[in-house]
């Protein structure tokens, strides 16, 4: 019992979230988010995914790698309940974990083998650039999706009345982007799921915050409900 098991990846993911901060907190939750999962030798070969483009959706088992030597504890705070209550770990999807192994459902938008080059392009991701992708599964619909499932404190998909608007420096700094990156959607989901820890949610007074999209720097305020997106540069 407790053996260690070694686990080598099988790839990486390049994705634009640069930070933790900001990134959703499920996959799906900002659906414009894209990235790639590049696979790494000796699995860069098209034979390790071949019929996989069949599938619109795949698991994608990962680790935590930025936080996994930051330990774990039995009992984590959810978002979900404020930061107040307390839950088992293994009753959460808490990145602090033993193992600090992550698991998410995302779309399968593209398929692409060049040679040695296999990448998977995926939507809707909540994974942190670099982050190594140790399996991938097909999502299979018939077993994988349960509609009759309850799902106790975090039931729902999580709503906020959240609004956004851009200054006239930050829209036209996306004019002048890659129209593919939807960069003001993008952006707009990203502040619409709310980023803000929760112990500043219920702060009074205008609050700054900045976050890196792609090489973008983002800055912004929240006032109340809203988020302004102040300026936008490039790193
Ligand atoms: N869907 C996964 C992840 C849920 S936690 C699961 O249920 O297992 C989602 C959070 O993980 C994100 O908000 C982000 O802050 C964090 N995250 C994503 N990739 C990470 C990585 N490589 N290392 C550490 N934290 C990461």
């Amino acid at each position: 019992m407790n053996n260690p098991i070694e686990i080598t990846p099988i790839g990486h993911i390049r994705s634009p979230y640069k930070q933790k901060f900001a990134i959703p907190r499920q996959p799906r939750l900002v659906d414009s988010a894209k990235a790639q999962l590049i696979l790494d030798e000796p699995f860069n070969n098209e034979e390790f995914v071949r019929g996989i483009e069949e599938f619109s959706h795949i698991w994608v088992l990962f680790r935590f790698h930025e936080t996994a030597d930051k330990g774990y504890s039995a009992l984590v705070r959810p978002p979900r309940l404020g930061g107040n209550a307390r839950k088992g770990v293994f009753a959460t999807r808490a990145t602090f974990r033993p193992n600090a192994i992550g698991m998410s459902a995302v779309e399968l938008l593209k398929v692409e083998c060049k040679g040695a080059k296999v990448v998977l392009h995926l939507g809707g991701v909540d994974l942190l650039d670099g982050t190594p992708v140790i399996d991938i599964k097909p999502y299979l619909p018939y077993s994988d999706a349960m509609l009759d499932a309850s799902a106790g404190f975090a039931d729902t998909r999580p709503h906020t009345q959240m609004t956004v608007d851009f200054s006239e420096q930050a829209l036209q700094f996306i004019a002048a982007t890659d129209a593919q990156l939807e960069l003001k959607k993008f952006i707009t989901q990203v502040l619409q799921q709310d980023p803000r820890p929760a112990y500043k949610k219920n702060k009074a007074g205008m609050q700054s915050y900045g976050m890196t999209l792609y090489n973008y720097n983002i800055r912004w305020h929240v006032d109340g409900q809203h988020n302004h997106v102040e300026q936008i540069t490039a790193l």
